[in-house]
């Protein structure tokens, strides 16, 4: 069970991790990209943290919607469009909800994730942050399917995630800026995988933290 309060939590942990990795996310865009994505994370995530206060009194659907539009609409590039496509799908899955059962968990991930394919025309194995959101939605399920608690689900998640993401350094781009290189691709991390490992690492952190919220 996830609450309301530890989802606003969630968001504000987010918006620090960002800004404290906004040059690590950088220098990871730099080999394979324009040296962005921390700087664009960042101007997004401080935009979610200013429209927070107009909606904690809502429910978690609007929340993450209203939280996803302020990504869409503050960031440009690939990373603002596609994150903020994540979080409006996931709140749309999630409408009404003032808490979050497991299922609920899967579900929420599992619309961000296919709205993240369908914007980003993505499919697994591209290099991008779909290579770390795809293992962790199925570590999540697979968790969830197993019976684990909410707390043991996230870890499970995150680890596959942080696999995900290690696994991206191989991978030749076909999606995105890094795409342009071809095989001069290879052998870095991808920064959207990168950054997704994160916000998911946040999430269970911060579910760690304060269990009982
Ligand atoms: P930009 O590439 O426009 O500078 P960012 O630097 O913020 O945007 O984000 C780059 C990240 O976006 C990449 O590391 C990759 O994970 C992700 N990305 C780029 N294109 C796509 C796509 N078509 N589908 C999914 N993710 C993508
Ligand atoms: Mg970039």
């Amino acid at each position: 069970m996830i609450t309301k309060s530890q989802v606003l939590k969630w968001l504000e942990a987010t918006a620090a991790m960002i800004e404290e990795n906004r040059q690590y996310l950088t220098e990871l865009d730099s080999p394979i990209g324009d040296a962005d994505h921390g700087i664009n994370m960042d101007r997004g995530f401080k935009k979610v943290m200013s429209k927070l206060p107009g909606v904690e009194d809502k429910d978690i659907g609007t929340i993450l919607k209203t939280s996803g539009m302020a990504l869409v609409t503050s960031v440009g590039g690939a990373g603002g469009p596609l994150y903020g496509t994540f979080l409006m799908d996931a709140g749309k899955a999630v409408t009404g909800k003032e808490e979050l059962s497991n299922d609920d968990l899967v579900a929420l991930l599992d619309a961000g994730l296919k709205g993240v394919i369908r914007i980003g025309k993505t499919n697994l194995e591209d290099k991008t942050m779909v290579d770390a959101l795809h293992p962790a939605l199925e570590a999540l399920k697979k968790a969830v399917a197993d019976g684990k608690d909410t707390g043991e689900a996230l870890h499970l998640m995150t680890d596959a995630a942080h696999e995900g993401m290690k696994d991206t350094i191989p991978m030749l781009a076909r999606k995105g800026r890094a795409s342009y290189l071809g095989e001069r691709s290879i052998g870095h991390q991808d920064p959207g995988a990168t950054s997704s490992y994160l916000l998911l690492k946040t999430l269970t952190e911060t579910i760690e933290a304060d269990p009982s919220a």
